[in-house]
């Protein structure tokens, strides 16, 4: 299912007028045209995708935070965005990192699904690099577990779950690995799963402070979300440029285990043991024990599944789905005819 090229045709419908950026005419442009497409030449890509969004057109207000790829801030661009600036080294030498950054963003925009953030369009005027997306009103599954300390009932947490794989599945279906699914990248809107940050992961290439660190900066709540072949991987003088981690949806699945224990337990696993630790015991297939943790043989099979050592045994989001759908009516079957829905103590 290609986008149809509008600028090709020469006649723009109304439709399109409609859309403030007519960024699918651009995808189409960009992917389909040759090597020597002279509507394109090489040299003025470039410059001609910067204006995506133009800078000037943005409207930075408060600051909401830091991660590692860089600082959102609340904005406003035909309405209330956020918006992620990133914090880009100068790549005046690294033209084809950027362009490889502005193809993937290119399949982000094709990103429609209402459990993923709303990918609004990428700003590319060097040397900022910023990326709008919808403001998510509600609050990360991070900080509802961690800092709330929230506890979400079999029924929530197996809805929250559904929505998380209903997102990815769709993600993966259109060929985008997440790379870095955690709780912080998940957002609960009355009660919706929203999920941020797919496929930002290789932005990192172009950030400070990770291309020629001499130590490897490993956040806790990051260690747990990766898999055993790419825990195996990790090396204390990480070129980020030459070495990537081999991300694959199998690997996203595993990050999903993470969160489904999150969500059951409350806590990140290997809770309170060294960065060291956690790597030896990943890169050798031992897994957080579920001895403490009160739930059916199905919840924990589901863990266990996504949790596997190997890739190739875990399961895809299609056969998670299917998999959580049969948890709830199991275990509600004395009231079927009652639609779950999270409670109003879970939203915000
Ligand atoms: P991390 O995901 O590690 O928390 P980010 O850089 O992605 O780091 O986010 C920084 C802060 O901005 C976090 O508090 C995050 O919840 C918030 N944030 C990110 N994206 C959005 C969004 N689309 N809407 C609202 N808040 C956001
Ligand atoms: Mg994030």
């Amino acid at each position: 299912e290609r986008t149809v090229s509008v600028s090709g045709s020469g006649s723009v419908s109304t439709d399109s007028e409609r859309t403030p950026v007519r960024v699918d005419s651009q995808d189409s442009q960009v992917s389909d045209g040759e090597p020597g497409d002279s509507r394109w030449p090489r040299q003025n890509s470039l410059s001609m995708r910067e204006w995506d969004i133009p800078f000037d057109e943005l409207k930075i207000g408060e600051r909401i935070g830091t991660g590692r790829f860089g600082t959102v801030y609340r904005g406003y661009w035909h309405g209330n965005v956020a918006i992620k600036v990133l914090n880009m080294d100068y790549y005046s030498d690294d033209d084809k990192t950027l362009e490889a950054f502005k193809l993937e963003v290119s399949t982000f925009r094709k990103t429609r699904h209402e459990n993923l953030v709303l990918f609004m369009g990428a700003c590319m005027k060097p040397p900022r690099l910023a990326i709008v997306t919808s403001m998510s009103k509600g609050m990360t599954l991070y900080t509802h577990i961690h800092l709330r300390k929230d506890k979400f009932n079999m029924n929530k947490t197996t809805i929250i779950a559904q929505q998380i794989s209903q997102g990815m599945g769709y993600l993966h279906a259109r060929g985008i690995i997440h790379k870095d699914l955690k709780s912080k990248n998940i957002f609960l809107e009355n009660g919706k799963v929203v999920i941020t940050d797919f496929g930002l992961f290789s932005v990192t290439k172009l950030c400070y402070g990770n291309r020629k660190g001499n130590v490897l900066s490993i956040s806790p709540g990051w260690l747990c979300y990766l898999a055993p072949e790419i825990v195996r991987r990790l090396r204390p003088q990480q070129n980020w440029d030459q070495e990537e981690l081999p991300f694959t949806e199998a690997s996203d699945v595993y990050a999903f285990g993470t969160v489904w224990y999150e969500l059951l337990c409350g806590e990140w696993p290997f809770k309170g043991q060294p960065p060291e630790a956690i790597i030896w015991q990943v890169g050798k297939g031992m897994k957080q024990t579920l001895a403490n943790l009160q739930a059916s043989r199905d919840v924990k099979d589901i863990l266990m599944l996504c949790w596997s050592y190997h890739a190739e045994n875990r399961p895809d989001f299609a056969k998670l789905l299917t998999t959580l759908e049969k948890l709830p009516r199991k275990r509600l079957a004395r009231s079927p005819s009652h639609p779950i829905h999270l409670s109003r103590s879970a939203e915000s």
